[in-house]
């Protein structure tokens, strides 16, 4: 059995989406081919992160550190960095004018966790944690792409339940607003987890890293039409579609 990985979000999910996906990505090192949506997202992701960091928040550093952010990879043509670049834009404009507004403040963004799950080592990073004059938390989990999730999918969402996870059992305080800060919109969508639905997430992950530990990586082929690999994985069968 081997235990020399770590377990997060994002290999949790990419073994629930399928376990062959796992292995080429976190065992055989293959790439995710990069296109707009990812690099933007990155681009957003940083540029906030620079703006937080700061002990002074200012309109044109943030503007700035947009600039500073930018790069071309995976974008088609001119055209569409045309287009994302003026996303962006306006999508930080409304950002900074919540953040003006808002009263709380921003204790940390991209605050990594670094924690232990039955004997297995779970690490992760939270976009943003704000605390208020009342004494209560808010965590966020910034979306950068056009569509708004239905509230079903993010109360159900494993990566809120694991920022949870962390806020209780890493940070030590209880995130009293939980969201889904979608920043193409200016919109929060609010959601809640109770223990209960925090051990399920935690159980999840542990079960997930039980099949990682014994070896198992077999193919899941009805997920293979929405898969980044189906031209390069040997078992896809979008290939002959
Ligand atoms: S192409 Fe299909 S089998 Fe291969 S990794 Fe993707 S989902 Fe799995």
């Amino acid at each position: 059995m081997r235990q020399d990985f770590k377990i997060s979000y994002s290999r949790v999910s990419t073994y629930l989406f399928c376990p062959y996906k796992y292995k080429l990505i976190y065992l055989d090192n293959m790439h995710i081919p990069v296109n707009a949506d990812i690099t933007f997202g990155h681009i957003i992701h940083k540029t906030l992160e620079q703006f937080h960091s700061e002990t002074e928040q200012s309109y044109d550093n943030l503007f700035e550190y947009y600039d500073s952010s930018w790069k071309k990879d995976g974008f088609t043509d001119p055209q569409q960095i045309f287009e994302y670049y003026n996303r962006g834009k306006h999508m930080l404009e409304n950002y900074y004018k919540s953040f003006s507004e808002s009263e709380a403040e921003v204790l940390y963004v991209e605050k990594a966790f670094d924690a232990n799950i039955g004997k297995y080592r779970f690490i992760g990073i939270i976009d943003r944690i704000d605390k208020y004059s009342d004494g209560t938390y808010e965590v966020m989990d910034y979306k950068t792409h056009a569509k708004i999730w239905e509230q079903e999918r993010i109360d159900k969402d494993l990566q809120l339940s694991f920022y949870a996870y962390a806020c209780r059992n890493v940070f030590g305080f209880n995130p009293d607003k939980i969201a889904v800060y979608f920043l193409s919109d200016n919109k929060k969508i609010y959601t809640k987890r109770s223990q209960m639905e925090i051990n399920v997430a935690v159980n999840v992950a542990i079960e997930v890293a039980e099949a990682i530990a014994g070896e198992n990586f077999d193919p899941d082929t009805s997920k293979c039409q929405f898969c980044n690999f189906k031209l390069k994985c040997k078992y896809s069968i979008a290939n002959y579609s």
